[in-house]
């Protein structure tokens, strides 16, 4: 490979400042445009089509809004179309970021905390999901889109957060911050015992180069959402998105961690059920490095 060819797969990406590009927002004309290229996300669409869709009267003004967004809301190739972007934007404000303020109040869930055994219940709130004992007020709460709670009854919310908690934590594990989409750097911290006060024996954090947000669970969770423990809920009908993913916990035999090092900390989680356990190591920099499954009666254990 020469230099010159060299130099050429070095990825260079040109930004506006996001003043000016926020800036060209906050024009209602600009708003309906973009919702506009929307209506058919898969088609480019003709000035006269578009200017159709949108309802300006003047058509001088019409083309001097348009042309503000081209570049970086709006692309002009056969006809227009939204750049990623524009469907970002777009999708921001169907998911509500910017404009829904929603709330769901405290309901029953259908299993037991696994602490204390009160009552689970699921609420929304600050535009986070909300799984927490109503007793000992120990659980989980992440971000859900407030705009999108209006798509499902409340008898549906449970499994709704359970499936965008999935998502939430395969970004992280995959390796991107689910803000701004930069690298993620995972890192196993506070180890066990657990007190009284924090009974969570393990937590994994993912903090992001760019915007330096950071993502955190329970080691378990890590666990639980890697393929091959998946599987093994899967196969023992243990379903993990009916709701959060310690309604599944709250029926298994054995639910346990242990500490393998302490410095640097490695941690293996493990469950157990219908006479079968799967274990889990996680390492220093929150990987999922070996998983095991065996059967638990008799001394015959298999690994695989
Ligand atoms: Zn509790
Ligand atoms: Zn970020």
């Amino acid at each position: 490979m020469t230099d010159e060819s060299r130099r050429e797969d070095v990825v260079t990406v040109d930004r506006t400042p996001p003043d000016e590009v926020f800036g060209l927002l906050a024009n209602d004309v600009r708003v309906d445009i973009l919702r506009a290229l929307a209506e058919t996300p898969d088609d480019s669409v003709s000035f006269s089509d578009l200017h159709d869709r949108v309802a300006v009267a003047d058509s001088g003004n019409f083309n001097y809004h348009l042309e503000r967004l081209r570049g970086s809301f709006v692309r002009e190739a056969d006809g227009y179309e939204l750049t990623l972007a524009g469907e970002q934007i777009v999708g921001a404000l169907l998911a509500g970021t910017y404009t829904a303020d929603a709330s769901v109040d405290q309901f029953e869930l259908d299993w037991d905390c696994l602490l204390c055994g009160g009552t689970m219940t699921a609420a929304y709130r600050e535009e986070r999901a909300w799984i927490t004992c109503r007793d000992c007020g120990k659980g989980a709460r992440f971000p859900f889109p407030p705009g999108s709670l209006e798509q499902f009854d409340r008898a549906e919310l449970p499994a709704a957060f359970a499936r965008w908690l999935r998502t939430f934590v395969q970004r992280a594990t995959t390796g991107f911050c689910y803000v701004c989409a930069g690298r993620v750097d995972g890192e196993l911290a506070r180890l066990p015992g657990g007190t009284e006060d924090d009974p969570k024996p393990s937590r994994v954090t993912y903090e992001c180069r760019r915007c330096d947000r950071v993502t955190q669970f329970s080691g378990s969770t890590l666990a639980t959402y890697y393929p091959e423990v998946e599987a093994f809920f899967f196969e023992h009908d243990l379903e993990l998105l009916e709701g959060h993913a310690s309604r599944a916990w709250s029926k298994l035999d054995e639910f346990d961690s242990e500490i393998l090092s302490e410095d640097p900390p490695r941690l293996e989680v493990r469950f157990a059920f219908g006479g079968e356990r799967v274990t889990a190591e996680i390492t220093p920099d929150a990987e999922i490095e070996t998983v095991r499954r065996c059967q638990t009666d008799g001394e015959t254990g298999t690994e695989r």
